[in-house]
């Protein structure tokens, strides 16, 4: 799981990330946060504190930008929604593909997932000449 996964998983059960400091901080409903996420955000943590300071606003390192580098998504894997038929249009970072028509939360979780990507983006093609 890359941070950015990890970040949105959390994210996604209620957990609510932010940066002190150096530190971590996590707000979560009870029995939420397991002892492996909290294996997985020490393990990961000059990354996540990268994720939650972008999110913030706040600037990074070029370093921390790369730890965001992400994949892109080949059209053809999109597959079809099992509610309603339409194409799935949102995909989490931990790759489960979702209906924004049957599943509205999680176009939101989406937004949110592509802002931090376009802002760790911008801040590679600041130092390099960019493709996309
Ligand atoms: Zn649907």
């Amino acid at each position: 799981m890359t941070p950015l996964m990890l970040v949105d998983d959390l994210m996604g059960r209620g957990v609510y990330l932010t940066v002190a400091g150096d530190a971590l901080e996590l707000d979560a409903p009870p029995n939420v946060v397991t002892d492996a996420d909290v294996e997985a955000l020490r393990a990961n943590k000059q990354a996540v504190v990268a994720i939650l300071r972008l999110d913030a606003g706040l600037s990074i390192t070029d370093a921390d930008a790369e730890l965001l580098a992400c994949e892109e998504i080949a059209p053809a894997d999109v597959p079809m929604c099992d509610r309603c038929g339409r194409l799935c249009d949102v995909q989490t970072l931990a790759e489960t593909w979702h209906c924004s028509h049957c599943d509205p939360a999680a176009a939101a979780r989406r937004e949110r997932t592509v802002r931090l990507m376009e802002r760790a983006k911008s801040i590679r093609c600041y130092n390099q000449p960019c493709n996309g």
